[in-house]
């Protein structure tokens, strides 16, 4: 599509879109959009639900202009660029010991909580079910997946034991942290391995939390657009503290570096940008500090994350070390499990383009994330 072509401001607005370097976030209302006629910047701001232009063509004419739909088809792109879907496995079609697709299925194995499909393979004889990722696990997936939706939305080890009681499962506290850390641990492996379509403008915070009942801060990256939380750390200090791994972590992560970082007046960001993120041509990262706690509406988002992990800081009291599963888990359980409200109730994984599929998400992911470990493939 050439630019003669384009008739409506509509598809003016796709084609500003869809050409790097034309529109630049701000923030979540405030969008700058290059003028075509090649003079400037017109801001796009969002008041009362509606966007609003600097621009003549909005301001004398009332229209909705070339840089509000330039601006809204940008916002849309996102999800649309390349998007991986994680699908359920829920069947089996090669004999997990000799890769033959000479297999039958051999009646059911009852289970406490249900039924266990078993396969017969023809060339080796052998027996196997249907359980990936579970295959030598005492209890059921569902048992498993639940413990970790309970503790990870909040309740304590001692009330994740008292649901899977009535659920029918009897096991002790030290038992559910051992499913913790055994599954989250193959999960970050499976996760760290797809990489998230972030926006350009991340954000680095610091929290504190209790390491066996001491404080120490919880360093992370976020993505501001899509809520991602890409990265962390545990450090001892808030003022010592360098942040440069945590920078570096994330760029290595993401594949990429942001065109905006923005973070408090930690000075030890300001090293971490540049000695990470400054580089001597351009197109060059801003780094943007807000000393002081001004704007409300520009923190929210960190507060509403703080909020996150404090409502937790009770069950966190399971954290020994500090390189736990547990803030792993967590990672995990924000990006790909719990729906944001912020996000039209998708996930921050979801409004990165990857779409984890199926009833149970948990056992989604500890499926594909055991089969890519143990390296047979469907
Ligand atoms: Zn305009
Ligand atoms: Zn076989």
């Amino acid at each position: 599509m050439s630019k003669e072509q384009l008739t409506t401001r509509q598809e003016h607005g796709e084609a500003i879109a869809r050409t790097e370097n034309q529109i630049r976030r701000i923030d979540a209302k405030t969008y700058l959009v290059k003028s075509q006629a090649g003079n400037g910047e017109y801001c796009v701001c969002k008041s009362e639900d509606e966007w609003r232009c600097e621009c003549p063509d909005h301001v004398y004419r009332h229209m909705k202009c070339k840089h509000i739909f330039a601006v809204e088809f940008s916002t849309s792109f996102r999800a649309e660029v390349a998007i991986t879907r994680i699908e359920p496995i829920e069947n089996l079609t090669e004999c997990i010991y000799c890769g033959s697709s000479n297999i039958v299925k051999d009646g059911v194995r009852k289970n406490k909580s249900g039924n266990i499909q078993i396969f017969y393979c023809k060339d080796c004889e052998r027996y196997f079910t249907f359980n990936i990722g579970f295959e030598r696990m005492k209890h059921n997936p569902q048992a498993v997946t639940s413990a970790m939706q309970l503790y990870f939305s909040g309740e304590s080890l001692r009330n994740t034991m008292k649901s899977l009681k009535l659920l029918g499962v009897e096991v002790s506290y030290r038992t559910i942290l051992n499913w913790i850390r055994k599954y989250v641990k193959l999960m970050k492996n499976y996760v760290e391995t797809i990489t998230p379509n972030v926006s350009d403008t991340w954000r680095a915070d610091e929290i504190y939390i209790k390491v066996k009942g001491d404080m120490k801060y919880l360093f992370a990256m976020m993505d501001d657009e899509t809520r991602f939380w890409i990265a962390q750390e545990v450090a001892e200090t808030k003022y010592t503290h360098d942040a440069r791994t945590l920078f570096q972590m994330s760029k290595q992560l993401m594949g990429k570096q942001p065109k905006t970082i923005i973070t408090d007046g930690l000075m030890s960001y300001h090293d971490a940008y540049k000695k990470e993120y400054w580089t001597l041509k351009g197109p060059r990262t801003e780094h943007i500090r807000k000393i002081t706690f001004g704007g409300k509406h520009e923190n929210n988002k960190m507060e509403r994350f703080n909020g996150e992990i404090r409502d937790r800081e009770k069950t966190m009291r399971g954290l020994k070390t500090k390189d736990t599963p547990i803030l792993s888990g967590y990672q995990i359980f924000h990006n790909y499990i719990r729906p944001h409200e912020g996000l039209d109730g998708k996930t921050p994984a979801e409004a990165c383009g990857i779409e984890v599929k199926g009833k149970n998400k948990w056992m989604t992911l500890i499926q594909n994330a055991s089969q890519k470990h143990s390296g047979y493939s469907q």
